[in-house]
């Protein structure tokens, strides 16, 4: 694979940072996941957008312009006959000798992107649906901001697949967050998709903000509002969204069956609904 690394395209056995990087020694990094289908890059202004805004939160400078960035990108696609799958990009505030004070302004950040390619559309999980385990959302309140300081998603990710199941929701005063890497959702006896509302709670998932315009097409009911354990548990369907994995319906949430424990019909057909339009506003 051919990956990109502050300014050069290499294979990625030649790539590398500094052990210096602010970004392993103090997970000062952000970083985004776009989805590749048909070559295309989907959702990619909304990416783009959360980049720049997650570096503002953080005052940490840009290493390239949004023309450059969207050039490496389709180059890095391109060079490695991405169809289906994912590019990550990762912004660091650089290297510099290990102080907890930012650098001053000769340190450049560090820029690297690589590709994955990846069956995202056709997805076991997504036919049989995911169980859930419900953790304490012990992570720091900054949610909004996409960091790479995942440890804690990991570790209740693999909390979860010790205990039989595939993911783990996080649970803040009684109520859902949201998944360990996406949007929570539950569809209530009445049809309606109650979401958690944006706040510094939750990342501002860009899929998310698509697949309710997809439900909101569909005249479907929505309220952004948080969502109780009991009121997860008595859903008449839940899903979660993400970039990788689109609409991903929820079977069972800490043991207790979601509506028939099946993939719900609204479920599917936001799926297929937000596939489809994303596809076509691919770029
Ligand atoms: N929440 C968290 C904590 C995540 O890590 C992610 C995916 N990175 C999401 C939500 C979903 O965001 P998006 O739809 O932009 O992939």
């Amino acid at each position: 694979r051919t990956v990109f690394v502050n300014g050069s395209y290499v294979l990625e056995n030649e790539a590398s940072i500094s052990i210096f990087d602010r970004g392993s020694l103090f997970g000062d990094a952000v970083y985004e996941v776009t989805s590749v289908l048909d070559g295309k890059l989907i959702d990619y202004d909304g990416h783009m957008t959360r980049l720049r805004r997650s570096l503002d939160e953080l005052k940490m400078p840009s290493p390239a312009s949004d023309e450059e960035l969207l050039e490496i990108h389709r180059k890095l696609v391109e060079l490695n006959g991405i169809e289906e799958g994912l590019i990550y990009l990762q912004i660091s505030r650089g290297a510099a000798d290990r102080d907890f004070l930012f650098p001053g302004p000769d340190v450049k950040p560090t820029l690297l992107l690589f590709t994955q390619k990846k069956s995202l559309i056709n997805s076991a999980l997504a036919e049989r649906g995911q169980k859930i385990i419900l953790v304490d959302d012990l992570r720091w309140r900054r949610c909004d901001i996409k960091t790479v300081q995942l440890l804690y998603a990991s570790l209740v990710k693999n909390q979860a697949h010790d205990s039989g199941a595939d993911d783990a929701w996080m649970v803040l005063d009684g109520e859902i967050t949201e998944g360990s890497s996406n949007n929570a959702y539950i569809v209530t006896e009445d049809g309606t998709i109650v979401t958690r509302d944006l706040s510094s709670d939750i990342l501002h998932g860009i899929t998310r903000k698509a697949v309710l315009k997809c439900a909101g097409e569909l005249q479907l009911k929505i309220e952004e509002r948080p969502f109780t354990v009991a009121e997860a548990k008595a859903a008449k369907e839940a899903f979660s969204t993400s970039a990788t994995s689109f609409v991903n319906p929820v079977i069972e949430i800490d043991g207790a069956k979601i509506g028939e424990g099946t993939p719900g019909p609204v479920a599917r057909r936001l799926r297929e609904v937000y596939i489809a339009s994303s596809k076509a506003a691919g770029i």
